[in-house]
């Protein structure tokens, strides 16, 4: 592969917009202030610096300026995102379409109910959608991220616990939680008022169910935190045994469907004894995800534990829909309103479009993928378990490191391949991790396109390492001090300093 010193060209070498800055340029007109009377803005509400350090341009230099930093972004419309154990995939234009008709974008959170009959069907019908998937009838739609849905999922449990046991609650405080785990899973039982322990897993990559036995034998088990397929992306056959193991403890599992692409329409967690679960539809069910945008973490149930979700809940009485809000055992509101709707929109959007035939298809396409990805790349890569992976799949650098070359420097030069680098580092028990999650949005061409440059990468680093090890050339700028840019981030311009070397 060519390397082009691409920062000579006119879209590449964009400065600050302030840079673009000529005294006197404006990108507007304004009629005569034509307001009588000079006092029609109190003085103190009226401005004196004559907004001194604003970018004085054009209108075309807006336009330019930003489309051509647009430019640089990757994104999910222009590659592949093989991001794991976060489901970066495309989906189609029409949920978009869908979660901007005006009768949805313009009602208001306060209408009355008879107005909002509508969004209220809508929202009762998605949580029978996701109590089917799931197959947990008691949903909640409120929380706004996978977190915030573990945290809920969490107090119901503890809700639970509290009502069931008494005061001898107290005495039930430890939530057990594989150490592969999701850093959100001990920070929500944290949250909830739970002591966390570690689970080993065996060699296998599965839960170890001598260590858990052990962890229950220990006693005061409140629950376990899962998630299946793991985060090492490989499907706990033992799940049954490990429900049965925790409810004979006294327990409830929670298990963490950030990973339910690699389940929907073909296994639910009710079935297997799971007790609570939290969705991503942010993941897996539509709204783009990664974009800093709002999410949306349903929270689903037994029915043994409905009662304790949050209010209010939307019922339905012959064909309308009302909310309730008293629910004497209810854990209370965890979001203003009703959680993020539009999120909600599309993914009944995209369950409607798919039907239950599609889901699975989807399931099975992004099992499929990831499966491929694994196959091709194992003679190449080091994948440290055996097991077939559900949908990721996951490698380590132990091949490449022994000549010097580690994962973050593979990242890097696979952006020089025109993709984004998947998730690497993470899980922590796999060394130099890089976990790939192709999605079932990938065709064929594209995945051979992939798997053609990590092997390309591995041959470069036998002939020539520096190539990978000095990776990115073909951006803007190669790499950058990321730890600096999180801490000490320079988010001010100064015209008076060089705001991009001031640190201030
Ligand atoms: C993404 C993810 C979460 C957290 O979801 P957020 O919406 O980012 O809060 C939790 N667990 C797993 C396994 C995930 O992949």
């Amino acid at each position: 592969m060519s390397i082009t010193k691409v920062t000579q060209h006119p879209t590449q070498n964009e400065g600050l917009i302030f840079e673009r800055s000529q005294t006197g340029r404006v990108g507007y007109r304004l009629p005569k202030l034509d307001v009588p009377g000079s006092d029609a803005i109190p003085a103190e509400l009226r401005r004196d610096d004559d907004l001194e350090g604003m970018p004085e341009v054009s209108e075309v230099d807006v336009i330019r300026h930003f489309t051509r930093i647009s430019t640089w972004n990757y994104s999910i419309d222009l590659g592949m995102y093989p991001l794991g154990s976060c489901t970066m995939k495309y989906n189609s234009r029409l949920n978009e379409k869908v979660a901007r008709i005006g009768g949805y974008t313009n009602l208001h959170p306060l209408a009355p109910e008879e107005e909002s009959q509508g969004a209220l069907e809508l929202m009762y019908r998605l949580q029978e959608d996701l109590a089917e998937i799931t197959g947990l009838p008691g949903v909640s739609l409120q929380p706004a991220a996978g977190a915030q849905g573990e945290m809920t999922g969490v107090m119901l449990i503890r809700a639970f616990l509290d009502k069931r046991d008494g005061d001898a609650s107290a005495d039930r405080r430890v939530m057990l939680i594989p150490e592969s785990a999701h850093g959100t899973n001990p920070a929500s039982a944290a949250l909830a008022g739970f002591t966390v322990k570690a689970i080993r897993a065996n060699a296998d990559g599965l839960t170890d169910m001598e260590h858990l036995r052990q962890l229950c034998d220990e006693g005061g088990v409140a629950g376990l935190m899962l998630t299946n397929p793991n985060t090492v992306g490989i499907f706990e056959t033992n799940i049954k045994e490990i429900c049965d193991t925790i409810h004979a403890a006294g327990g409830l599992v929670y298990m963490d469907g950030a990973n339910m692409n690699a389940l929907v329409g073909v296994a639910r967690p009710g079935d297997m004894g799971v007790d609570v679960i939290h969705l991503n539809l942010h993941k897996t069910f539509s709204t783009p995800h990664g974009g800093g945008g709002p999410g949306c973490g349903p929270c689903c149930c037994t029915a043994e534990l409905a009662e304790f979700l949050p209010v209010p809940r939307i019922e339905k009485s012959g064909d309308r829909f009302h909310l309730n809000y008293d629910l004497p055992e209810s854990i209370g509101r965890v979001k203003a309103f009703f959680g993020n709707f539009g999120m909600m929109v599309r993914a009944l959007s995209y369950i409607y479009t798919h039907g239950a035939e599609g889901l699975r298809e989807a399931t099975e396409t992004a099992v499929l993928n990831a499966r491929y990805v694994a196959e091709k790349l194992k003679d190449t890569y080091h994948k440290p378990y055996n097991a077939d992976c559900m949908h990721e799949a996951i490698f380590s650098h132990k091949h490449q490191s022994a000549k010097g070359v580690v994962t973050l420097d593979i990242a890097k030069r696979l952006i020089d391949y025109g993709f984004h680098p998947p998730t690497v580092y993470f899980p922590l028990v796999v060394e130099g991790a890089m976990l790939i999650e192709p999605t079932e949005s990938v065709g064929r061409a594209d995945l051979d396109a992939f798997i053609d440059a990590m092997r390309s990468i591995d041959r470069e680093i036998s002939e020539s390492p520096e190539l990978v090890t000095n990776a990115p050339h073909s951006t803007r700028i190669g790499r950058l001090d990321e730890a600096a840019a999180a801490r000490k981030p320079v988010l001010r311009w100064r015209a008076e300093t060089d705001a991009m070397t001031s640190g201030a």
